[in-house]
């Protein structure tokens, strides 16, 4: 018999995700697998609802974590959000505003593109001459956290610029949320999509999304139909809500959701306070290990996420034989630059349960041998 199991190692994951999963996620998921529409499944549905509620700080009724990953939460929040001809400002400063305006542009509405420098944050400044020049824009989208380059964007600032304006925002915070402080309500947030497996250090595949009372009513009011129908939320939602309305929508993915419970239950054990102050103490222990041996990192420091530290790679470095060392001699992952970093830049990651001290110790010391190679 050719066909064997697959037995992959235990790797320790630094780089933009996946990251490192809490063993009790990998538990939870290998529980017995029951019927979606299950009373006790739908009581563990609405469950994770309140904890998602509690990741997103908001009381929004349409909070739910849709069968697909953090790329399906965006395109969720455009083509909801979004008709033909419509105008969106977008934010690009990496790969992840590139995919939003990609999104804008299928969905046939018009683009107004903000461009910031890579490795940068969004500057407040250009957005705000944008949407004076453009007063028929409906929607300001942005990425909270890029991860492609380490830049943490000021998502209170935009989001009061966009409802001064009367602009519905779309927020990424596939990588900020559980990381960094992501405050839906307070700061007005319209829209916004995460995934299952960068800060909240579940299995990939899950996005949890959530939607104010400004992007319902938005959804209500709709010309066009949704151009999607898996994605269509005024249709997901009869799935999502509870007071026995739960009809059929699609299978849930059950022992996936598992997961996700467990994992945002670590994070509420922790405290939401209690994440992001470690985030930000293992990023000040692993920036002061990386400068100690010589590496400069691409984001100015008060501009860095704290759970993705972005570095050069020093002068006449190979890129992929470092990678490569790193993975098969220390079984650690870290990431390779991206867009226009790609082969000029490394990505470590310090995410959800990835963010320990061990790990840093590991990393420093295995980069220092293989540097020193
Ligand atoms: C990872 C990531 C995504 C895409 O998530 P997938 O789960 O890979 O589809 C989108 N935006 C940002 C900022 C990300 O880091």
């Amino acid at each position: 018999m050719p066909f064997q199991s697959f037995n992959p190692p235990r790797r320790i994951l630094m780089g933009p995700g996946p990251s490192d999963v809490y063993p009790q996620v990998l538990a939870a998921q290998a529980r017995p697998t029951i019927g979606h529409l299950d009373p006790l499944f739908v009581g563990m549905m609405d469950e994770l609802k309140a904890l998602l509620q509690y990741a997103f700080q908001t009381t929004n009724p349409m909070t739910l974590a849709l069968s697909a990953p953090g790329s399906a939460g965006m395109e969720a929040c455009f083509v909801n959000l979004v008709e033909p001809g419509e105008k969106v400002i977008v934010c690009r400063n990496g790969v992840f505003g590139a995919r939003m305006l990609e999104n804008v542009k299928r969905i046939g509405a018009e683009a107004v593109v903000v461009d910031s420098p890579w490795g940068r944050a969004v500057e407040p400044g250009k957005v705000q001459e944008a949407i004076k020049a453009h007063p028929d824009a409906k929607v300001l989208a942005f990425v909270h956290a890029e991860t492609s380059t380490g830049a943490l964007t000021d998502a209170a600032a935009l989001c009061a610029m966009a409802e001064e304006a009367g602009l519905l925002t779309i927020v990424d915070a596939v990588t900020s949320l559980g990381g960094v402080p992501v405050k839906v309500d307070e700061w007005g947030i319209d829209a916004i999509y995460s995934g299952s497996q960068k800060c909240l250090s579940c299995v990939p595949g899950l996005s949890p999304v959530s939607f104010g009372p400004r992007a319902v009513e938005k959804l209500k009011s709709r010309k066009s139909p949704v151009q999607s129908w898996f994605l269509d939320q005024s249709l997901v939602m009869g799935y999502w809500q509870g007071d026995g309305k739960r009809s059929y929508h699609h299978t849930a993915p059950v022992n996936a959701l598992y997961g996700l419970h467990e994992a945002l239950l670590q994070l509420h054990h922790e405290g939401l306070e209690a994440s992001w102050a470690r985030h930000w103490a293992m990023h000040e222990r692993l920036a002061e290990g990386l400068e100690a041996i010589g590496l400069e990192f691409v984001v100015p420091k008060e501009e860095r996420l704290p759970q993705l530290n972005t570095i050069h790679i020093p002068a006449g470095v190979d890129d992929g034989a470092v990678r490569a060392a790193l993975l098969n001699d220390y079984n650690l992952e870290i990431g390779a630059g991206l867009g226009d970093l790609a082969g000029k830049a490394w990505r470590i990651g310090l995410m959800g349960y990835g963010a320990r001290r061990e790990n840093i110790a590991l990393c420093l010391a295995a980069l220092k041998d293989v540097l020193g190679r």
